[in-house]
């Protein structure tokens, strides 16, 4: 039987091109919590009391509170080989590469890779409520920081439930139609947005991966499903895939 990483090699050919989404999982595997995780940072939150519109119009200082202590959080915390092996991928691939992610941490940027749609916004990121600038924020943002040009307020550049993720008019699609092998890593791709994009590479011929801790209900999206941590399949697997195009 080929090996997982020659059936991926085969698939992705001399020129064909990889688009990876990364979850919640992978950054799990470095200690930052989830909703879905108990005894975390957010075990004393609900998701609708901070991470939606709604919540920020009636809240705005729970909200603000909540992510003023994640972006804390983030600084006590590293990338994983996880993290490193994707940009090791980034490095083989050079252009033939894009990650998007849904997570909000800089783990990612701070690994090395560079082809990076960060689809539910930055920690790392403030943006103003009016007239939309985005900036470069590493300390807590408090209700009487205002924007530089029009003196409105800052929120966190983050993308609540309810509020469309970035780069789904474009980037992403195009990466997904045109990409001919895609990951799914740390995320469960029975649900949005993995489901919904796997699709659309399927539709285009593309060949598609999961590398997650268990096994989604086979959907019949996956050509393949790998079980185990990201910090410890993806080192792997790019090792083998760096060796095939060598050889
Ligand atoms: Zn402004």
């Amino acid at each position: 039987m080929k090996s997982e990483a020659t059936r991926i090699y085969e698939a992705l050919g001399d020129s064909g091109k990889v688009t990876v989404l990364t979850g919640a999982g992978i950054s799990a595997e470095s200690g930052i919590s989830t909703f879905r995780d108990s005894g975390g940072l957010w075990e004393q939150y609900e998701i609708e009391d901070v991470a939606t519109p709604e919540a920020y119009a009636v809240n705005p200082s729970l909200v603000q509170g909540f992510y003023n202590t994640r972006r804390a959080h983030l600084g006590t915390v590293q990338p994983n080989d996880g993290h490193r092996a994707l940009a090791r991928l980034e490095e083989l691939l050079g252009d033939r590469f894009t990650l998007v992610t849904q997570n909000v941490d800089d783990l990612h940027d701070r690994a090395g890779s560079r082809r990076l749609l960060h689809m539910h916004g930055e920690l790392y990121k403030a943006r103003c409520a009016g007239c939309g600038v985005v900036v470069e924020w590493r300390d807590d943002i408090s209700l009487d920081d205002r924007c530089e040009s029009c003196s409105a307020s800052m929120r966190p550049h983050i993308v609540w439930f309810g509020e469309t993720p970035f780069y789904m008019e474009k980037e992403i699609p195009d990466a997904c139609s045109d990409c001919a092998v895609f990951f799914s890593i740390g995320t469960s791709g029975m649900v949005y947005p993995a489901n919904t994009l796997a699709l659309k590479v399927k539709a285009a011929g593309g060949f598609c991966v999961e590398v997650n801790l268990e096994k989604t209900t086979d959907s019949g999206i996956f050509d393949l499903q790998l079980e185990g941590k990201a910090g410890e399949t993806l080192p792997l697997l790019v090792t083998e895939l760096e060796n095939l195009t060598r050889s």
